[in-house]
């Protein structure tokens, strides 16, 4: 029995970390799951940026990877356990849960999932080139960044993401250009009256981005028009895609409740999902903040409930 995980972690992003610290105070023994090319790499999405300017506790900003390699740090202080492996399956069906990685299988009375989210990415051939200097997947995080300030900005997609992203970043471009693959949005019917009552929101419909051009960074997209296949330049000085994430929870299909869109759900504003013991926080079950402090702070509500759960056993 002593070889059985109080409390298994899975996932090495801000919401991963957080809870183990907060488990790793508890005495929990916490062991993560920092994974290692599936759903990201370890340390998660904060990895893959440059800047942070809106995490708490640094005035001038943090870069992303030194900002993740802080909270392992922390964690490993705190007394978490780390793996870099991918978890490979998980079954909730039997207790004490059993968990699987390449090289061996854990045991565990509960589980905390923290495997994230991927942003979805349009795969322009130049894309490589210009992610982080002028093409960004998160209006919130990056709009505010000086590069964007007082130029025109695109944004591509026809959601109610696409539709709050671009009246978002009208605070900080000069004119922001939505680029609707169809004829129409896929937006509420509120979200739509917003953006095309906005002064400085030009909506481009049946317009395909097919690359980006620019020097150090972003000066333009070309488009395609999707009916008569005409390309067209358009100068801009950034490309922010909002066209959707994929929640990395195909290891839990069949397990565990998941919506429509593959999101974990979670009970009312709790981290607890259908299966008592097993908590999820972070991007995997939040559709709408996706952001590195609001899963720092469900990493933190997991670890709390996981502890009480335990106790309580
Ligand atoms: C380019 C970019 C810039 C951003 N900038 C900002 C910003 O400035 N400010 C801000 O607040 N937010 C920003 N965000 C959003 C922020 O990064 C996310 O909201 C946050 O990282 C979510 O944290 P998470 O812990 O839920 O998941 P993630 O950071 O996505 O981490 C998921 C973790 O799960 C692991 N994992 C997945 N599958 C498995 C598996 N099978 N086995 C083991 N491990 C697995 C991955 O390796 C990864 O470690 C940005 C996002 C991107 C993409």
């Amino acid at each position: 029995m002593s070889d059985i995980r109080n409390v298994v972690i899975i996932g090495s992003g801000p919401a991963g970390y957080t809870a183990a610290i907060y488990a790793g105070r508890a005495n929990l023994n916490p062991l993560v799951f920092e994974g290692f090319q599936k759903g990201g790499i370890p340390g998660g999405q904060l990895m893959t940026t440059t800047e942070v300017e809106n995490f708490p506790g640094f005035p001038t900003g943090v870069m992303g990877p030194q900002l993740m390699s802080y909270i392992k740090e922390q964690a490993i202080n705190c007394g978490a356990e780390l793996i870099m492996e991918d978890v490979t399956s998980v079954d909730f069906r039997d207790r004490p849960f059993t968990i699987k990685y390449l090289s061996h299988e854990v045991q565990t009375h509960s589980v905390i999932i923290a495997t994230g989210a991927t942003a979805k990415r349009l795969h322009l051939p130049s894309e490589p080139k210009y992610w982080n200097r002028g093409i960004s997947a998160c209006a919130v995080c990056d709009g505010a960044a000086p590069i964007f300030r007082g130029v025109e900005l695109a944004v591509v997609g026809g959601g109610d993401t696409a539709a709050e992203e671009s009246i978002f970043l009208t605070k900080y471009g000069s004119k922001v250009h939505l680029l609707v693959r169809g004829d129409r949005m896929r937006a509420s019917k509120i979200m739509q009256e917003r953006v095309l009552a906005h002064p400085k929101i030009t909506v481009h419909w049946q317009s395909i981005p097919i690359d980006v051009y620019g020097e150090e960074i972003v000066k333009g997209v070309k488009l395609r028009h999707a009916v008569t296949n005409e390309e067209s330049d358009l100068a801009v000085g950034g490309l922010f895609y909002a066209i959707g994430h994929s929640p990395n929870t195909d290891l839990f299909a069949g397990q565990i409740e998941l919506d429509a869109t593959g999101y974990i759900i979670t009970k009312g504003k709790s981290t607890s999902t259908n299966i008592a013991g097993v908590y999820a926080c972070g991007d995997v079950q939040d559709h709408e903040y996706r952001q590195a402090i609001t899963a720092a702070g469900t990493g933190c509500m997991a670890a709390l409930e996981a502890e009480r759960w335990l106790s309580a056993m």
